[in-house]
């Protein structure tokens, strides 16, 4: 999704991805095949770039630290930034260090730690028996992947195993999940996009509104404070996306770190003047940064995600000829259930009437269904 604002701003693009099939692979001009964990494939895309970045976070940092070394590329975000984002353990220790709102955790090197975190939390009211705290592994994870709530630390044994050390946290009671995101230039020139409402089922992103619905100036302008504060003092280049839990009692606390676009910031692509993945390129080839502003009093973002059927070309063309102002986006990855393969997304005047339009547009691409109210109140059907 970078490509086609690369092509606007005249950047040119090496891509380095495991394969050809790769949604990025296909669509650029200039395709390196090679893992983002192959020394040696990383070190010779960035003999042939200036600046190299990412659109995710596993690429191990001793390779990057390597390219840093050596002067092979800027490396956007840096690995002394990026860390954060790929060590939630990491993440969470530099986050209570500098007095960032964290939910309370702990480090678990065993069963026995778990335990522990499950007596701290009992002991400020909740039933020991019914205690639960929440467990992740520290690297690796995404999409609610390597999160478990869990009620004893025999849950987590075999995650014990495999990755010796854990990510406790108490499970935050929150009302809501928020996302704040900050582009970021080299020199430190930052431009935070408006405060988005995300929504999750089963660890997924599945709906985002911006701006958050009734977030008041004041909040609104503290958490922009919080996500460039987070930007400044980790020293990101780049996006930063900040995922982050709203309490009922008006707390906002940190649940984690990306730094790069993130699904959380899709609706700009449609519903700013400048969309986060050319924010995203601005910052990292340190260009001006364009303004964030919506175009529009709101816009939602709803995701795609993989169903039963394999054909999402059919329902996307009923869903563009029923809905001209509606914007969808198909991946080209293939659908497996519960895969992020596209998104549709909508701006207007009214968020309810906007989410109703983007999940019609949803369903009529994933399960081929036309909704009740299309079909004049006749039962809902299969449509292709
Ligand atoms: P991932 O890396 O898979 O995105 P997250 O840490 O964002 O993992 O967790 C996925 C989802 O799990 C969150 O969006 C939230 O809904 C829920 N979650 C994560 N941590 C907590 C927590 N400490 N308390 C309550 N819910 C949580």
């Amino acid at each position: 999704m970078m490509l086609g604002p690369a092509i606007e701003l005249g950047l040119e693009v090496t891509v380095l991805a495991t394969g050809p099939a790769e949604s990025a692979a296909q669509g650029a001009a200039r395709v390196r095949i090679g893992r983002h964990d192959d020394e040696e494939a990383v070190r010779a895309l960035a003999d042939e770039v200036d600046v190299l970045t990412f659109d995710h976070e596993h690429v191990p940092p001793p390779i990057l630290h390597g390219l840093v070394r050596d002067g092979l590329a800027a490396v956007r975000p840096g690995p002394d930034a990026l860390v954060h984002a790929q060590d939630k353990l990491l993440m969470r220790e530099r986050l209570t260090a500098l007095g960032h709102p964290c939910p309370r955790w702990w480090r678990a090197t065993g069963p026995a730690d778990v335990e522990a975190a499950l007596d701290d939390v009992a002991a400020e009211g909740a039933d020991r028996r019914s205690a639960r705290v929440v467990v992740k592994t520290p690297r690796g994870g995404y999409d609610g992947h390597g999160v478990r709530v869990v009620s004893s630390g025999e849950d987590v044994a075999d995650w014990f195993t495999e990755h010796g050390e854990l990510l406790v946290e108490e499970l935050v009671p929150f009302t809501r999940e928020l996302s704040a995101q900050v582009a970021r230039r080299p020199g430190g020139e930052t431009v935070p996009f408006e405060v988005v409402r995300s929504r999750q089922q089963d660890g997924v992103c599945f709906e985002v509104i911006a701006p958050a619905p009734d977030l008041d100036p004041a909040a609104q302008r503290s958490i922009q404070d919080l996500a460039r504060a987070i930007a400044e003092d980790l020293d990101v280049t780049g996006m930063l996306a900040v995922e982050l839990f709203e309490t009922a009692d008006g707390r906002v606390l940190v649940n984690e770190l990306a730094m790069r676009p993130h699904n959380t910031g899709h609706w700009s692509m449609d519903g700013a003047v400048t969309g986060q993945f050319e924010q995203h390129l601005r910052a990292v080839a340190d260009l001006p940064l364009g303004s964030p502003a919506r175009t529009a009093p709101h816009a939602v973002m709803v995701n795609l995600l993989g169903g039963s059927r394999d054909d999402l070309a059919a329902g996307a063309r009923e869903a563009m000829a029923q809905d001209p102002s509606l914007k969808v986006h198909l991946y080209g990855k293939d659908v497996r259930p519960g895969r992020k393969v596209g998104h549709v997304s909508c701006a207007g005047e009214d968020p309810e009437e906007l989410l109703a339009r983007a999940h019609r547009a949803e369903r009529l691409i994933i399960e081929g269904r036309r909704s009740v109210e299309d079909q004049g109140g006749a039962a809902t059907e299969e449509n292709a």
